[in-house]
């Protein structure tokens, strides 16, 4: 653990290589636009000798596109895991979507990824309960969507997942992309499943966060009695007679405390102390 001074120490001393990692990168961009017939390493070398040699241990110089992209991504981040939690139709993609959209108009580039296990609405994006859409990779794992993504993996400064509880290397690629690639995770999942039990490894990630929202949706039952009250939990409706409860085909709803407790008991009644399983791997993860 540091102490005060020296984590300001730290801070301090890395804060003004930044500075100037900007300022040369801009002048690189200068140079590159004034003379297209310039090899793209050569005009470091020659122009900027004492600066290189000043950041040499920090950073090697830019000799590749895909470097010179590692480069601004480290210039622009060192790196974070944000999570955002919450039960179902809390706004959570609706949320990560927004994050997005503001990374992008900051211009950083953003890869977008989704389990392809969810398949809910379309399998080539990510679309929101309210209709937002955006395109995304779609892959059983981590691990798989950087696979996918090829050489285009290290121009991404942002990664954006969504149903982060179905990723089963979620923790593990997170943990390294953010430390060490200095990536920007922005994640997006179920904490709890239908029983309030962790779901997938989103839990696992809360020691190693920067930061972590926990969203609410609306309680649907308290709707019905016109008071509006946050839902904190996904319940599970069963294909019999919840079906009419609700008065529509939904698998799930947002609930308060007091309506989980009510019709988590009135349900385990009806089928006998058991939970009904559904028919799509969705649901049984769900
Ligand atoms: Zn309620």
């Amino acid at each position: 653990m540091l102490g005060a001074a020296a984590w300001r120490h730290v801070t301090e001393a890395s804060a003004q290589p930044q500075q100037q990692r900007h300022q040369q990168q801009r002048q690189r961009q200068r140079r590159r636009a004034s003379s297209l017939a310039e090899p793209a390493a050569a005009p470091d070398a020659a122009t900027f000798p004492r600066q290189q040699q000043q950041h040499s241990n920090l950073q090697p110089p830019a000799r590749s596109t895909q470097q010179q992209q590692q480069q601004q991504a480290q210039a622009h981040h060192h790196g974070a895991i944000e999570l955002v939690v919450g039960p179902m139709f809390a706004g959570k993609t609706t949320e990560l979507l927004r994050r997005v959209a503001q990374c992008e108009a900051a211009g950083l580039s953003v890869a977008v990824v989704k389990s392809n296990k969810d398949t809910r609405y379309c399998s080539a994006s990510v679309v929101t309960h309210n209709g937002l859409k955006r395109p995304c990779y779609a892959a059983p794992s981590l691990a798989a969507f950087k696979a996918a993504a090829g050489e285009a993996y290290a121009g991404f400064h942002v990664i954006a997942v969504d149903e982060a509880q179905f990723f089963p290397d979620l923790r593990d690629f997170c943990t390294h992309a953010a430390d060490h690639e200095h990536k920007r995770l922005i994640l997006a999942g179920l904490d709890g499943d239908f029983q309030r039990q962790r779901f997938g490894q989103v839990l696992d990630l809360l020691p190693l966060a920067d930061s972590v929202t926990k969203l609410t949706a609306h309680c649907k039952f308290c709707a019905q009695e016109q008071r509006r009250v946050a839902a904190v939990f996904s319940l599970r409706i069963a294909a019999d007679s919840r079906q009419e409860l609700v008065g529509g085909a939904d698998v799930y709803a947002p609930v308060c405390r007091r309506h989980y407790v009510q019709l988590s008991s009135v349900r385990q009644q009806d089928d006998g102390g058991e939970m009904v399983e559904g028919g799509s791997g969705e649901e049984r993860a769900m």
